[in-house]
Formats: structure tokens, C-alpha cells, sequence
């Protein structure tokens, strides 16, 4: 009797969670005669740092897109812990909460502060207590380094700290996995660094994150694995040093010969 458990919800904690947290299943997508996304599987498990690089136009932030919905696919199934994505409705607002997603562009609301941003969707989305999600968010301002910029306007800050804001705010949905595409690519290059340190620690407290990025340095230090896409397909993937020592196909030792 001893490992029966007493209640549902008993036996809802006591089972293990699932490895895999996003599975992308032979997912096709298309631009009217441009065939994006080319059967693409992939899993991402929980706690893994996927990056994802590839020229600019292999597919990259559509792929991101599909994964949080703000893009339909044609055919195949994107399931998040288990569940496949809906088509639209509260399931799906709810989805979108468990996937963060951080831009190139930071995307902030300008004619909020910056605890206003980060605090905006836990109140309209999550429904959570006000007193509460400041008391949350001012930690993750502060985890981020942006703290003391809390009622300050987002024109009023730097682009490193407006993408820090925008870490925050997408943290504050808390949700399961990060996606971040090309984050630091509109910034100067003093403040690259300051995001990609945010990223680091996120990775070592264990976040699972997808990053597509053309920083090579931080895809060797923190990615898992590497996956590489060319024309709408996933061409290779590997650990980031087997892939950038010993590049298999010729499209990445092409792409890496360029970039590197
Ligand atoms: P990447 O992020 O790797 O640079 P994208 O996913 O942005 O690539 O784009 C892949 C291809 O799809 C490109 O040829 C791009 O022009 C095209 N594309 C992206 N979004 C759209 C769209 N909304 N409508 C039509 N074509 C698009
Ligand atoms: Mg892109």
C-alpha cells in the first residue's frame, strides 16, 4: 500500500516530469511558393540550451514564431509539455504564457515604465495578485541589473538595459521555455555582453531556452547543442564542439568560414 497515493494531487507530484518540453514533428510551413520550414523535428528537453544559427533567411525566426504560435504551420504538430498547441482561444493565451520570447527589436511598451511592462502580463494573462507580481518583478529587474531603472520610461534607457527589461518581463510569465531570437543584434557592441551575461545565468539556473544568435563565443559556452539550418531545413546538430571543430556538412563549414 505504501506507494499508493492518497490524493490526485499526490500522484500529480509524484510523477517524474516529462523529459522532452517542446517537440517540433515534422512541422512543414510555407510562404505562399516558399516552403519555409522543411520538415523539421526537433526536441528540445527540459533544461536544454538549444542555439540555432544558419544564414539570414534559412528560417530561423520563423521557426521561433511557429513555437509560440504567432505563426501557423501547414503540417505536422508542435507540442509544449505535452500539449499540442491550439489553433486559437484561451488554450492557446494560456500556451503563449508558458513560452517567453524575447526580440531583436525589445518590443517594449513605450508609454509604460519598466516595472509597468514587466508586470502588464502576469496581471492581464496570469491573473495574479498585484502586490505580488511587483514584489516579483522588482526582483527580476533587480536579478537583471536594471533595479534602480524601474520607474524610468524605456526611451530613458540604454538598448542593453531595454533588452534586460524585456528578459524580465518575459521571466515574469514564468515561463518554461525562453525563446530569444537574435537578441543582441541591434545592439552596440559594449552592451552585448551585459545580455548575453543575463542569458549565461538563466542557462546555469537551468531555463530551457531555444537562442538563435550569430554570438559564437556564447553559443560554445552555454548551448547544449547547436542546430544548424539552411533553406528551411535542420542540416546538422551537434555540441557546440563537434559542430564548430568539426562541421559535417559542407553548407556549415561554408556558413562558419564566413562567420568565423
Ligand atoms: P531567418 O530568421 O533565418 O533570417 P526568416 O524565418 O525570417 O529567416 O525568413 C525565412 C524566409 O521566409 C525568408 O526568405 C523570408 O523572406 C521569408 N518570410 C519570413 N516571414 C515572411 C512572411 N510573413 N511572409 C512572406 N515571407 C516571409
Ligand atoms: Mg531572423
Amino acid at each position: 500500500m505504501s506507494n499508493v497515493p492518497l490524493t490526485k494531487d499526490a500522484a500529480e507530484e509524484a510523477a517524474p516530469l516529462a523529459e522532452d518540453l517542446v517537440v517540433l514533428d515534422s512541422v512543414n510551413k510555407h510562404f505562399g511558393a516558399l516552403h519555409v520550414l522543411q520538415d523539421i523535428n526537433l526536441t528540445i528537453k527540459r533544461g536544454e540550451v538549444v542555439v540555432v544559427i544558419g544564414p539570414s533567411g534559412s528560417g530561423k525566426s520563423t521557426l521561433c514564431r511557429t513555437i509560440n504560435r504567432l505563426e501557423t504551420i501547414d503540417a505536422g504538430s508542435i507540442t509544449i509539455d505535452g500539449d499540442p498547441l491550439p489553433d486559437e482561444g484561451r488554450g492557446l493565451a494560456r500556451l503563449r504564457a508558458d513560452v517567453g520570447m524575447v526580440f531583436q527589436s525589445f518590443n517594449l511598451f513605450a508609454h509604460k515604465t519598466v516595472l509597468e511592462n514587466v508586470m502588464l502580463g502576469p496581471i492581464k494573462v496570469r491573473r495574479q495578485n498585484k502586490d505580488e507580481v511587483e514584489t516579483r518583478a522588482r526582483e527580476l529587474l533587480d536579478r537583471v541589473g536594471v533595479g534602480t531603472q524601474a520607474d524610468k520610461y524605456p526611451a530613458q534607457l540604454s538598448g542593453g538595459q531595454q533588452q534586460r527589461v524585456a528578459i524580465a518581463r518575459a521571466l515574469a510569465m514564468q515561463p518554461k521555455v525562453m525563446l530569444f531570437d537574435e537578441p543582441t543584434s541591434a545592439l552596440d557592441p559594449e552592451m552585448i555582453n551585459e545580455v548575453l551575461e543575463v542569458m549565461q545565468q538563466l542557462a546555469r539556473e537551468g531555463m530551457t531556452m531555444v537562442v538563435v544568435t550569430h554570438e559564437m563565443g556564447f553559443a560554445r559556452s552555454a548551448a547544449d547543442r547547436v542546430v544548424f539550418m539552411a533553406d528551411g531545413r535542420i542540416v546538422e546538430e551537434a555540441a557546440p564542439h563537434q559542430f564548430f571543430d568539426n562541421p559535417r556538412s559542407d553548407r556549415a563549414k561554408d556558413f562558419l568560414s564566413k562567420i568565423l
